[in-house]
């Protein structure tokens, strides 16, 4: 069976399914006493918090985020306080109370849409575990593995990711998600294979055991038992904080963050640096334009994390899967091709200069080599119009990201305006194909291996070594080591990646010379589809 691989490898062992939601608890029977009742759900609330926080203090650094985030959403006040209304209220029992209670909550982010509409499945994840735990049965996810396994799951949710024992996951396979899931995200931070997208697996009878190659994005599901065989940790290999080819060209190895969450994260894993700063992650839940002060402290507590090192932070990038509460554009038709990104600062130049403002100040306070980039640039003027503007800020270093495709058909004019270029693969994989990134049915057009995609990234890396102008790539693209090293072929000069991943791109850099990252990148380009893409780069460089 095929579907979109994810996280390079191949591994093969017997399938175990992680178990589906529970079906939704009975309104009936009504409790004798209903403030008894209500008693309840606080507990169950706080056995699940405690749960997740004992997991969360074994997990690596990025798992244990995942899982304190759960944890403080399972003790959600408002959440535990509606869920005892409706029992006081309605009489509903406490596991009923807490399904109506948490699909409010859900039904409230589906409306908010976008990036917050992704937060539901962590919301029913929490509403899960605490039925689970009222109702005395197992909670849903991953069972106890009794020896090395393949995992099947339709969609794995972040806190069933975030503790994986790689030891014992010999791969992951998804019926749903895409390459951009917390599935891809952290199976390649573990180093074990992953295929998403398998439309069809999760109805195959007598499935007992699986064959997964992550580089084909292909399945083979067995009636009988297999030899088990592990994929090669990538993570395994030493990561010395210094990216570099094994013939010496430097490449950095910079993570993205959002947070000061992320900030640590990111220097755990020995990142060199910050190549995405997503300001607006940091305003996401802010209902008014923050004021420059505030702004500045917020910047300046990530910023100070990296004295001495590069970090490109990048103007509010609001819009389309990103809508921030006091940016209302109105309701557009086709938010993903609307006012968004550096378009809504041609609106409101004010707001993007005291952002500017901001963030020249953070620089000053914490000494780290602050460069800004805007997002969605589409022409030389704009680029300009931008550049213009960072400077007028007193920032030094300004650039500007190619994630449309007319920006990547205009790359030397570009080029000539800005310091440097950062490739958002994942709105420039969405734009070429004209595939919304965040629909499943589309994971395969999203891939990153797609030549399409490779060959508009080779246009701006050839131009960025022509013109000598660095090109970073700051997508989910980033973060797979083996595409890693193509788009360092392709003439990519530093790479950006969620931090987990830095230490198995970092490492893997190191494997081989430019001149065979050059030759992989020849065999991407020249592949009819992304599968055979991956075949090729994987026989050249093992
Ligand atoms: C991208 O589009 O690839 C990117 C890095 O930006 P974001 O994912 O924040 O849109
Ligand atoms: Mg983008």
């Amino acid at each position: 069976m095929s579907g979109v691989g994810v996280s390079s490898g191949r591994a093969a062992g017997p399938l175990v399914r992680v178990a589906e939601p529970l079906p939704d608890p009975p309104t009936t029977p009504t409790p004798a006493d209903p403030d008894s009742e209500a008693t309840r759900i606080r507990p169950a609330a706080e056995a699940v918090a405690n749960h997740l926080f004992t997991r969360a203090a074994g997990a690596g650094s990025a798992g244990r985020t995942i899982l304190e985030t759960t944890a403080a959403m399972a003790m959600d006040p408002a959440l535990i306080s509606r869920a005892e209304q409706q029992v006081t209220e309605q009489a509903l029992p406490a596991a009923r109370a807490v399904l109506e209670a948490a699909d409010t909550f859900a039904d409230a982010l589906r409306e908010a849409g976008g990036y917050l509409s992704e937060r539901i499945r962590d919301v029913r994840d929490v509403r899960d575990r605490i039925i689970a735990e009222l109702l005395g049965v197992a909670p849903p996810g991953v069972p106890a593995l009794e020896g090395p396994s393949v995992l099947l799951a339709r969609d794995l949710a972040p806190a069933d990711t975030a503790d994986l024992d790689p030891e014992l996951v010999l791969a992951l396979v998804t019926e749903e998600g895409g390459p951009t899931s917390h599935t891809a995200i952290l199976a390649r931070s573990l180093g074990i294979p992953a295929v998403v997208a398998v439309r069809g697996i999760l109805s195959v009878d007598n499935a007992v055991a699986a064959v997964v190659d992550g580089e084909a994005g292909t399945v083979e599901v067995s009636d009988r038992p297999v030899r088990i065989e592990a994929a090669e940790h990538v993570t395994d290999r030493a990561w010395n904080g210094i990216g570099t080819t094994a013939d010496g060209m430097r490449v950095s190895v910079l993570a993205n963050v959002g947070s000061v969450t992320d900030t640590q994260t990111a220097v755990e894993a020995a990142a060199q640096g910050v190549g995405l700063f997503r300001t607006e992650f940091c305003y996401l839940a802010a209902s008014d334009e923050p004021d420059v002060d505030t702004q500045r402290s917020a910047y300046a507590e990530v910023l100070t994390a990296f004295t001495g090192k590069p970090v490109v932070v990048r103007t509010l990038d609001a819009g389309a899967d990103k809508p921030l509460p006091f940016l209302d554009s109105g309701t557009e038709p086709n938010p993903a091709l609307g006012v968004r990104g550096v378009r809504v600062s041609f609106e409101r130049t004010a707001m993007l200069e005291r952002q500017l403002e901001a963030i020249a100040a953070a620089a000053a306070d914490s000494g780290a080599e602050v460069a800004v980039m805007a997002p969605m640039i589409s022409t030389v003027s704009e680029a300009i119009w931008f550049v213009e503007r960072a400077r007028a800020a007193g920032i030094r270093r300004a650039g500007v990201m190619v994630e449309v495709p007319a920006a990547a058909l205009s790359i030397r004019e570009i080029l000539g305006a800005v310091d440097f270029v950062s490739i958002g693969t994942n709105d420039l994989a969405q734009y070429v194909f004209a595939a919304d990134r965040t629909l499943g049915a589309l994971a395969e057009l999203n891939d990153p291996w797609q030549p399409a995609l490779l060959r508009m990234i080779a246009t701006i890396g050839h131009a960025g070594e022509e013109l000598g102008k660095p090109v970073g790539v700051c997508g989910e693209a980033a973060a797979d080591p083996l595409l890693a090293r193509v788009l360092v072929g392709l003439g990519v000069t530093s790479l950006s990646m969620v931090a987990a991943s830095v230490p198995a791109v970092g490492s893997a850099l190191a494997g081989h010379s430019l001149a065979v990252y050059r030759q992989a990148a020849e065999e991407a380009l020249a592949a009819p589809d992304p599968a055979r893409a991956r075949e090729a780069v994987h026989a050249v460089l093992g």
